[in-house]
């Protein structure tokens, strides 16, 4: 079992995405506070994404569902058997 595990993000390392990406959505492009985004693992963990800084981006919770209905679903299709 060499999978990530899913962790919960330290809040020192989501502060420091949150300015990273200038608290700003990286699929719409909007700006939002803290409290409206969500981190997002750019690969998920289910496709052996890692929790590293340089794989989390900020998602606002729209984009951040529609990324995940879209991959919940090819995830399922895939493997779901
Ligand atoms: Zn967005």
């Amino acid at each position: 079992m060499s999978k990530t595990p899913r962790i919960s993000i330290p809040k020192s390392v989501r502060e420091y995405v949150y300015q990273r990406n200038k608290y700003q959505c990286q699929s719409c492009g909007k700006t939002h506070t803290e409290s409206q985004l969500t981190i997002d693992h750019i690969i998920p963990l289910a496709r052996s994404g890692t929790n590293d800084i340089s794989n989390l981006q900020t998602l606002c919770f729209p984009c951040n569902r529609q990324k995940s209905d879209k991959s919940d679903r090819r995830f399922q299709r895939r493997f779901d058997l």
